[in-house]
Formats: C-alpha cells, sequence, structure tokens
C-alpha cells in the first residue's frame, strides 16, 4: 500500500496546532505496519532548513494559478530512516512569517496559495514519478486535491485508480472564498452547484474535500456525529449527512516518542509514574520561568492552559469565572497565541492577578513540554473539539484535564469517581461557566485528598492514546 500524506502543516517542520501533531505522527506508525509513505507540504521560508537538512531537488515546474503561471520549487528531506518529505515552494507564496495569516487576519491570496500547493502536489508526482494507492488530505488547504483528481485530472491515465481520503481536523475552518475568485482554481462552472463545490453564493474548498474525496473522516467518533447536527456543522450538516455512510471518525494518537515524561529533554526533571515524586521539581521550574512563586511544600495546585486563542477554546467561559477562581488557592499558568481580542482579555485578566496568574503571549515548543510535566491539572473547555491533544498529552504527564464534554474531549476522557478510583478528569456537560467552575471545584477538592489524587493521576497515566490503534483503521479504509 502507498500513501501520500497531503497537509498544510506538520510537526516538527511547520506547527500551528494539533494538525502537524497528527501529520507528524501518523506517517510513522503506517510505516511500521508495512506502508510506504510520502509527505507533502507548503516550504514556508520559516522553517528551518539547515536543522532538517532539507535540500532542493529537481528541475523547477509550472502550474497554473487562474490566468497566471506559476514556478514552483521541490525540496526534499527525510523523516526517520524512510519517509520522504517533499515541500513545495514559491517565493510569492510561502516567503512570509506565518503560515495563513497574521494577527489581522487570514492572507488574503489563501486562495491563490492552496491553489498553487494542491495542483503542485498533483504534478510533483508525476515528477518524482510515484503513484500512490492513495491521497490522504487533512483540512481546507488541501480540499482541491481530491476535486481535481476527479474533474481537471480525470482523463489523465497517471491519476486513474488514486483513491482519496479527506479528513476534517476542524469543519470551523472552510476555505470559503467569493464567486469572483472561482476562475483562480480553474475548474468549470458545472461544479459550482449545490451539490459540488458552491456555498451559498461562494464556494468552499473543504466542501471540495467532502465531496470529491472517495471517504471521509474526521477525528473522533463523537465529532463525526455532531458535525452532522445544526449546532456543530457550520452550514456543512447537509452535505456531511449526505456523505454520512462515507464518513469515519478515528481518535488521534499520540507520539509518545515525544510526549513522554520519562523521556523528555525539555522538560526539568525526568519521571514516570513509579518515580511520580519527581513531577514538583518540574513545577516548580514552571512556576520559576513563569515568575510566580515556588511551592516548595507543593500545596497550592497549579492549573496550565496551552491553546490557540480562538473562540473555539472556551474563553468566554474563562472570562466569566476567573473572579471566582482566582477566590480559590491555585496558581494559573497559560501559553498561547491568536486572536488579539484574547490576548487583551487574557492580558487584562492577568495584570489584575500577577501573583496568581502567568501569560506567555507566544509559540514555545519548550514551555509547552514543561506545562504539561509541571501542572497539576490541564484545563481545555472548549465550546468544540474534534479531537484535541492538549488532553491526551497531560494524560501522559499525569496532569489531570478538566474538559467540556464534547468531540474528542467527550471520547477521551471520564469523570473521576472517588467511589470506585475510576475516571482520569473532571467533565463538564453544559456549555456554561458555572458548570466549568464546579468541574474546577471538584478537581481542587481532590487535590487535597493525595491518596485519591495519586490514584487519579495513576488513571491519567496508564490512559493509552498511542497511534498504532487509529493507523490500523485507517489502513482498514485505505484498504477499502
Ligand atoms: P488545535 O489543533 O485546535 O490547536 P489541539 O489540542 O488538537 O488543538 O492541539 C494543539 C497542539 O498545539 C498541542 O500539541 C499543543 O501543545 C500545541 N500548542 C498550542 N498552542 C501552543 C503554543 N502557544 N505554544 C506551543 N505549543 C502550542
Amino acid at each position: 500500500m502507498k500513501v501520500l500524506i497531503v497537509s498544510p502543516e506538520v510537526s516538527p517542520y511547520a506547527k500551528t496546532g494539533g494538525l502537524a501533531d497528527v501529520t507528524g505522527a501518523m506517517p510513522k506508525e503506517l510505516e511500521k505496519l508495512g506502508t510506504e509513505v510520502k509527505i507533502m507540504m507548503p516550504d514556508y521560508s520559516i522553517i528551518d532548513r539547515d536543522k532538517f537538512r532539507i535540500k532542493r531537488v529537481g528541475s523547477d515546474f509550472n502550474v497554473q494559478v487562474g490566468n497566471e503561471t506559476k514556478s514552483g520549487k521541490l525540496s526534499k528531506c527525510k523523516m526517520g530512516r524512510k519517509i520522504e518529505v517533499f515541500f513545495i515552494g514559491n517565493e510569492e507564496y510561502f516567503n512570509r512569517d506565518g503560515f495563513y495569516g497574521d494577527k489581522t487576519g487570514d492572507y488574503h491570496d489563501n486562495l491563490q496559495r492552496f491553489t498553487f500547493f494542491c495542483r503542485s502536489v498533483l504534478e510533483v508526482l508525476k515528477l518524482i514519478d510515484w503513484k500512490p494507492d492513495v491521497i490522504h488530505c487533512h483540512d481546507w488547504q488541501t480540499g482541491l486535491v481530491p476535486a481535481y483528481i476527479k474533474t481537471a485530472y480525470k482523463d489523465d491515465s497517471f491519476y486513474q485508480g488514486i483513491s482519496t481520503v479527506f479528513t476534517i481536523h476542524n469543519l470551523a475552518h472552510q476555505g470559503l472564498f467569493p464567486h469572483e475568485l472561482y476562475y483562480v482554481i480553474g475548474l468549470g462552472w458545472e461544479e459550482f452547484v449545490f451539490d459540488k463545490i458552491e456555498y451559498y453564493g461562494k464556494f468552499s474548498l473543504i466542501k471540495a474535500g467532502i465531496i470529491y474525496s472517495d471517504i471521509i473522516t474526521t477525528v473522533s467518533k463523537t465529532y463525526s456525529r455532531e458535525i452532522q447536527t445544526k449546532e456543530f456543522g457550520f452550514g456543512m450538516e447537509g452535505v456531511l449527512k449526505w456523505r454520512s455512510d462515507d464518513l469515519y471518525g478515528i481518535i488521534n494518537g499520540i507520539d509518545y516518542t515525544i510526549w513522554s515524561p520519562g523521556k523528555d529533554n525539555l522538560i526539568e526533571k525526568k519521571y514516570n509514574l513509579k518515580t511520580i515524586k519527581d513531577k514538583p521539581v518540574n513545577k516548580n521550574k514552571l512556576l520559576e520561568v513563569s515568575g510566580l512563586s515556588v511551592d516548595k511544600e507543593n500545596q497550592t495546585p497549579v492549573i496550565g492552559m496551552i491553546a490557540r486563542l480562538a473562540e473555539q477554546k472556551g474563553l468566554d467561559l474563562i472570562e466569566e469565572c476567573i473572579e471566582d477562581l482566582m477566590s480559590f488557592e491555585v496558581k494559573l499558568i497559560i501559553l498561547g497565541t491568536g486572536e488579539e481580542k484574547y490576548e487583551t482579555l487574557l492580558e487584562s485578566i492577568c495584570e489584575k492577578y500577577p501573583e496568581k496568574i502567568s501569560l506567555s503571549l507566544k509559540f514555545d515548543e519548550n514551555l509547552a513540554h514543561l506545562i504539561y510535566a509541571g501542572s497539576d491539572m490541564f484545563l481545555m473547555p472548549s465550546k468544540f473539539e474534534p479531537c484535541g491533544l492538549g488532553q491526551l498529552i497531560s494524560l501522559k504527564y499525569g496532569t489531570v484535564p478538566i474538559v467540556h464534554k464534547t468531540g474528542g474531549l467527550a471520547d477521551t476522557i471520564v469523570e473521576f469517581d472517588s467511589s470506585d478510583m475510576k475516571g482520569n478528569g473532571f467533565v463538564f456537560e453544559s456549555y456554561l461557566s458555572s458548570e466549568l467552575m464546579s468541574a474546577i471545584e471538584r478537581a481542587l477538592n481532590l487535590y487535597k485528598d493525595k491518596k485519591a489524587w495519586q490514584k487519579l493521576i495513576s488513571n491519567c497515566m496508564k490512559s493509552d492514546f498511542s497511534w498504532k490503534a487509529s493507523c490500523k483503521k485507517y489502513l482498514e479504509l485505505y484498504e477499502k
């Protein structure tokens, strides 16, 4: 089985969120299961070429974007020993500081950028003379790949017999563009209809992925059901229901070679379940680097939060209950970047409680590892969450998740029950700040009961979300 993974971001080369973790981890597991895997992603100028030994290969190639011919450059490196990662470059499109936009919003030419990328993916396959059985595309930026295979490239024998899988990591981002720009993607007007790419007078690249791919997946069972409803479907519920026979929910895994407190070089002191007494060394280091007073006796619980600062992540609930929360003996450490309004909101909260809250408005992989290791609890009150990796990573670090019961959070976190000592976190059902606050209070109360808390930590660390089981499910779908 030959599989091409196509994604706008792949860890460790370029990451804004969980998508990169997924596309950086699953290829390695697929390879272990005997699949021949290659990866294609954009060649953003911010990628560290020296660190990853990325080299130019082949000659330049041309692709059509609207009325213009754009030239593409191909580069390559290896992930592990065997997996080839191809970087598709164009100075005009990918030589900038961000991936999809900046503080003011999305880049104005995202349609051109990802049209270029998707067309290039298909052209490069020919250039390297490698025909995969399946192309597995991730999120709206790749939605045109299945569309081109079924339309513009369908008569080219090279592409015949290639199947496509399209994975939705987040339906809130749809790649929606005005019909005046339809010429850019170069599809005929017969595709601009409601049961194809058209979307209320505009057109949508995530809809292209949903319509033209052979199989659609999303990243948890619950989210695969939720997106077929008005509440979570963002207007795509109809088309997803229509394709529900081909829609599957497969939970993401975690790359435990990167995310394990026993092997993690980015934390202050490594630990595992047997040496859990060393976890507080990380807590004090975290408090120190966060500018908060250290806690030698390990009395005050630390709540960590790492998130893209977007509406989805439940920041409105935090705003509503912050006064309540601050009346407790607790410290809150937040790491995130994103929308300006949430950065401003968090700054104002932090200014009010400088001794109890630490805020880092940046993307910082090292600090993220220390927060997972050094916090006692991990906060994820997302309004919706397709899968969520933060809660899965924190489980491995014995950092107890406090989550809203939605999407992948609902599928992975079970409320701790002190009568039978089962469960791996704290879960609130209705999206209300009072519910969030009562889940936090349950956590803070249990924290005082050291024995029960240790059992809870042990349950967390024993939860297994490795990639193996999920990749086996992907393989079944590829076979199909
Ligand atoms: P999403 O994909 O919606 O952003 P996930 O929970 O699935 O959310 O994945 C988020 C990933 O990005 C996790 O690996 C998390 O640690 C990481 N992350 C998010 N924000 C930051 C940040 N500011 N600095 C470092 N890592 C971050």
